[in-house]
């Protein structure tokens, strides 16, 4: 089988595997373990608390510090609710694309990593290739932690880090870094003729959100043109308390998240959009002195910093022949490979504006740039 047919095949194989971030991906990982097993690597497993899930880590050449990796997340977001045209988890080719769910992000990254195998391990490499697959990214980043927390603790030092997720294989050099947040509000029932009389949670989470619109207006005056929107966005997209017209509501509940600009302190947005709830309370603590706002973060990832001198960035210059750098607003695992120290860039196959919806598909002439561009990258590594 040539790279060229056998990417199109294994993109569809492990579209075959649920891995909905909700699910078990060690059916995937023991999958590509073989491949790479077969190949000569060297693999190392690092597992979620429960064992359900695992990152791998493979090494490909020399055992000596330097070298590439080659990162990508095996989860998927979900398909519930989508209005598919085929089945998401039975790839399809229509035309040049290749549909289903997770084909641009990314089982197309990965899946042409795992065709050059056979490329790979005929070459004489002088620095390794490394393979770094993870879980549970799409929940916020969760498992590439722990993966480079082993890199960490076993003394592995790659020389950088190219994340394949959908970027139509052009060179994203820095992302927004963000944080999901969970508030909740806390008041205390009673007739809604007197609401002085208890504290109404969904008024006071209605204020609050009100407040993050405020706190996103005044954000605004920080810009950075690189990205666009140029500047870190708040916004609140689920929200839920109540039960029926008449009773102030005990609770409300509101799911929160900002975007912000990579170089920022973005603890500071969360400490002052808290300080907002906390100017809300006195007015609704005189019906009910337990009222209160509570805050959950659920996740936090850093962004990816723009460095134009980072080692990462001219590398896929190079290798894409293109001196173009881009800039992005989603947030991927760049940013923590560069909080260990490792430079990344993002370029990968397929578009992010076809991830995470129905109909999801990676163009077929984007697998194979990205084959051609990581058989260079292998090049590289034997010089
Ligand atoms: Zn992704």
């Amino acid at each position: 089988m040539t790279a060229a047919s056998s990417v199109v095949e294994l993109t569809k194989r492990l579209i075959a595997f649920d891995t909905t971030s909700r699910n078990s991906n060690l059916e995937l990982i023991a999958f590509a373990s073989e491949l790479l097993e077969a190949s000569g690597a060297r693999l190392r497993l690092t597992y979620d608390d429960q064992d359900r899930k695992a990152n791998l880590f493979a090494t490909l050449g020399p055992d000596r510090d330097g070298g590439f990796v080659l990162s990508g997340h095996t989860d998927v977001v979900p398909v519930d609710g989508q209005d598919w045209s085929s089945d998401p988890f039975a790839a399809e080719i229509r035309g040049d694309l290749l549909y289903g769910r997770g084909a641009a992000d990314m089982k197309g990254f990965i899946a042409a990593a795992l065709a050059l195998l056979p490329e790979f391990a005929a070459l004489d490499l002088k620095r390794p290739l490394h393979f770094a697959f993870s879980f549970d990214e799409e929940v916020g980043c969760v498992g590439v932690r722990r993966l480079l927390d082993d890199l960490k603790t076993a003394g592995i030092k790659p020389a950088l880090a190219i994340i394949g997720e959908p970027t139509s294989m052009k060179v994203v050099a820095a992302h927004k870094g963000g944080a999901v947040i969970e508030t909740l509000a806390r008041g205390r029932e009673g007739h809604s003729s007197a609401p002085s009389r208890g504290a109404n949670a969904v008024m006071m989470a209605g204020e609050f959100i009100a407040s993050l619109a405020a706190l996103g207006e005044e954000l605004k005056a920080d810009r950075d043109e690189h990205f666009e929107p140029p500047y870190t966005t708040i916004q609140a997209s689920v929200m839920s308390g109540g039960t029926v017209v008449n009773v102030l509501a005990r609770e409300a509940r509101v799911i929160w998240e900002y975007r912000a600009l990579p170089d920022r302190d973005a603890n500071a947005i969360f400490t002052r959009a808290t300080a907002r709830a906390a100017d809300i309370l006195p007015r609704y603590r005189t019906g009910a002195p337990e009222a209160d706002f509570t805050n959950h973060v659920h996740a936090t990832y850093p962004g990816l910093v723009r460095d134009l001198d980072s080692p990462a960035v001219q590398l896929a210059c190079a290798l894409s022949g293109s001196n173009d750098t881009h800039t992005v607003s989603y947030g991927t695992e760049a940013g923590l490979f560069q909080e260990a120290g490792i430079p990344a860039v993002v370029c990968g196959p397929g578009s992010i504006d076809k991830a995470h919806k129905a109909d999801e598909f990676v163009p077929l002439d984007q697998l194979e740039s990205c084959t051609v561009f990581l058989r260079r990258l292998a090049q590289r590594a034997t010089q």
